[in-house]
């Protein structure tokens, strides 16, 4: 699917950046301005908020490490979601609908292989072929419109081969992409599924994207379940079984039930209870829930009664400390041995099932239960043991609010000071490795996202070209370019930015102006020239910085050949020498 670009602009106009960063982080407001602690910092949460946010512009702009966006950006790197997923989330906030749009990219093909396997199975499922498997449906409780609701199908054993009937449509490379092949020894195509039960596995906005598989008659080295691979437009961990479903039936549901197998989800639908989703035979991983806490504040897992579904209990609590926030509500629900909630449903019914959510287990008495059962707390020894497993943990805990009541009550239950042990844990850290002390900056990226804001102003703005500012930029730099740029944008001042990127020769160069290009963030022109200043001024920073890099390898005579020439050139083209200097050129030139 292809989102109009008209249409983000509208929906960039209509959501209110604060808003969707406030839902997210805490926001200050300091005089006019809001500010933020910037997420995105390299080498964990900083100290003093120095991400700015432009409610008039829609944008952000962090100070230190130079993130900057607007509300879709904002959404795809903090809550991990993907282009649409984001666009998607944020109309969902001012209930807006995304026109739909078909493209042509390569990427969209496998899902439309996809939604094109998905209508062949669910056609095949009533064929004559199909018929045991609607009876194994029948047999289990499934009616005829709950199959048709989620869309439920049957792969063939016979020819021809879902290869073949689609190699019809697409070739032979697109249909390679999408999942549903495997290729044997002699590099011919099979098809993955065959004589299964078919489960689409549907994103958020309908399209199947991956199946899962079950078989009817136990076959010999054939697992039970199958699914997918990994594709272009499946990516495991961020995928549920059923959201599809359950905002069909609800947009913004009052709170939603986590469950391991496809089976549950639709045996719990066919009693009614239409609000589950399952994670697909994966752990469920921390993606999977900040997935679902965008459409509800209350999740309830369910874990079957075995050991694998208390194992699994444990991962997701440690998955979940991170994304706690006063409004989220994530409880457990552990059944009894033996059972699942299909079996469960089927046998006490939608009240009894319901009454396992009223009955549930919050997630922080879930985690203080297991805290306390580490040791034995009346002893020095065994508190100690609890506070070592809990200090992780609660470290992990993002939310302020949240951290200082865990810390509190960890501090009850162990009788040990937890505020202070966790200082002490992280100022401990810092001795250990003093080069954490300074934030982990990665300079390269940092450059690029000068770079790239630079050009953003100039493409917004293209008179900026003008500023003085630019005359900072030193012309023996790595970052000429920028000088070269700027005199395209003087020559041909109104020229559409995709005529300019034409004009740029290194191909690098080129690759960043066209990222600049395609990003959606509108920026003031004050605010461009004030991204300008940042941008150049850190780059001349860095200059600076590598010409101090190559005087003192210099000194342990750890020079390059090719550095002796670039710290040549630097020097060489400063207005005034020192006398050092002088004697330098002259080293540099003789040796
Ligand atoms: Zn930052």
């Amino acid at each position: 699917m292809y989102i109009p670009e008209d249409f983000i602009e509208r929906l960039l106009n209509s959501v209110n950046i604060v808003e969707v960063i406030q839902k997210r982080r805490q926001v200050e407001r300091r005089g006019g301005a809001y500010m933020a602690k910037c997420p995105f910092h390299k080498g964990g949460e900083e100290n003093n908020a120095s991400m700015k946010i432009y409610e008039e512009t829609g944008t952000y702009h962090c100070f230190t490490c130079k993130e900057t966006g607007n509300a879709i950006s904002f959404l795809r790197k903090h809550d991990n979601l993907d282009f649409l997923e984001a666009v998607e989330l944020l109309a969902s906030y001012i209930g807006m609908e995304i026109p739909k749009q078909e493209s042509n990219s390569s990427v969209i093909k496998a899902t439309n292989i996809n939604n094109r396997a998905s209508e062949i199975f669910y056609k095949q499922l009533k064929e004559e072929s199909g018929k045991n498997t609607i009876s194994y449906l029948k047999d289990r409780g499934i009616s005829g419109e709950t199959a048709k609701f989620f869309n439920l199908g049957y792969s063939n054993a016979k020819a021809p081969s879902l290869n073949e009937v689609l190699s019809k449509e697409f070739n032979q490379e697109e249909l390679n992409e999408s999942g549903l092949f495997g290729k044997n020894d002699d590099g011919e195509f099979y098809d993955r599924f065959r004589d299964r039960l078919m489960f689409p596995i549907r994103n958020i906005k309908g399209d199947s994207i991956a199946f899962g598989g079950r078989l009817l008659v136990d076959k010999e080295n054939q697992a039970k379940y199958l699914n997918s691979p990994e594709t272009k437009t499946y990516k495991k961990k961020y995928e549920l079984y059923g959201l599809y479903e359950v905002r069909q039936i609800d947009k913004r549901p009052d709170s939603i039930f986590v469950v391991e197998g496809y089976m549950d989800v639709i045996g719990l639908f066919q009693h009614g209870v239409k609000n589950a989703v399952a994670s697909s035979g994966t752990a469920f991983t921390q993606e999977q829930l900040r997935k679902i806490l965008n459409y509800t504040n209350t999740i309830y897992i369910v874990f079957d009664g075995d050991e694998a579904g208390l194992k699994a209990s444990w991962r997701t609590v440690e998955n979940a400390m991170p994304l706690l926030r006063e409004d989220t509500r994530i409880s457990f629900i552990f059944l009894k041995e033996g059972d699942d909630p299909d079996s469960f449903i089927k046998e006490n019914g939608k009240e009894a099932f319901c009454n396992l959510a009223k009955d549930s287990k919050s997630l922080s008495n879930y985690f203080f239960e297991t805290l306390k059962q580490q040791d034995d707390l009346s002893s020095i020894e065994g508190r100690s043991i609890a506070a070592k497993f809990a200090i992780p943990l609660i470290k992990s805990i993002s939310n302020e609010t949240i951290k200082q009541a865990y810390i509190n009550e960890a501090s009850n239950v162990c009788d040990i000071d937890f505020a202070k042990l966790i200082q002490g844990d992280e100022s401990k850290k810092q001795i250990n490795s003093p080069k954490k002390e300074k934030p982990v900056v990665d300079t390269k990226s940092i450059m690029k996202k000068s770079v790239l804001g630079i050009f953003m102003a100039l493409i917004q703005h293209p008179k900026l070209a003008n500023s003085k500012l630019f005359n900072l930029v030193n012309p023996d730099s790595n970052f000429s370019f920028m000088l070269e740029i700027r005199d395209i944008y003087i020559k041909h001042p109104n020229s559409a930015a995709s005529i300019i990127l034409e004009k740029i020769d290194q191909e690098k160069i080129k690759n960043v102006f066209g990222e600049a290009l395609v990003s959606e963030i509108k920026i003031s022109e004050e605010d461009a020239l004030s991204m300008i200043e940042d941008c150049i001024a850190l780059i001349s920073q860095t200059y600076s910085e590598r010409e101090e890099i190559l005087k003192e390898k210099y000194n342990m005579s750890e020079l390059t050949s090719s550095e002796k020439r670039e710290l040549q050139q630097i020097i060489l083209k400063k207005v005034r020498m020192s006398q050092e200097e002088e004697a330098l050129i002259k080293n540099l030139s003789s040796g």
